[in-house]
């Protein structure tokens, strides 16, 4: 999964862009729910956020590491509770 730092200026660009709805504001900025960010496999060849960001705030989550298969799962497990 990836994650959104503090340096997040709240611009707004990445939250339409997620194809599996995992970003939404949180408190004080915008964050992804690890659960349902499949780094966009499934959807896209590269995290959509990343690209867009424009100050670069969405690194990978060094404590939420996956491989492509377990990203391809949770895809599968998302689109099967659409
Ligand atoms: Fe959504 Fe893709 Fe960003 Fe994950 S990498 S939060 S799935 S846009
Ligand atoms: Fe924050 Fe980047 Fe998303 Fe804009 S695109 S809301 S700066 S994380």
């Amino acid at each position: 999964a990836l994650l959104i730092t503090d340096e997040c200026i709240n611009c707004d660009v990445c939250e339409p862009e997620c194809p599996n709805g995992a970003i939404s504001m949180g408190a004080e900025f915008y964050q992804i729910d690890p659960n349902k960010c499949t780094e966009c496999v499934g959807h896209y060849d590269e995290p959509q956020c990343q690209l867009l960001c424009p100050v670069s705030c969405i690194p990978f989550d060094p404590d939420w590491r996956e491989t492509p298969e377990q990203l391809q799962a949770k895809y599968e497990r998302l689109t099967a509770a659409k």
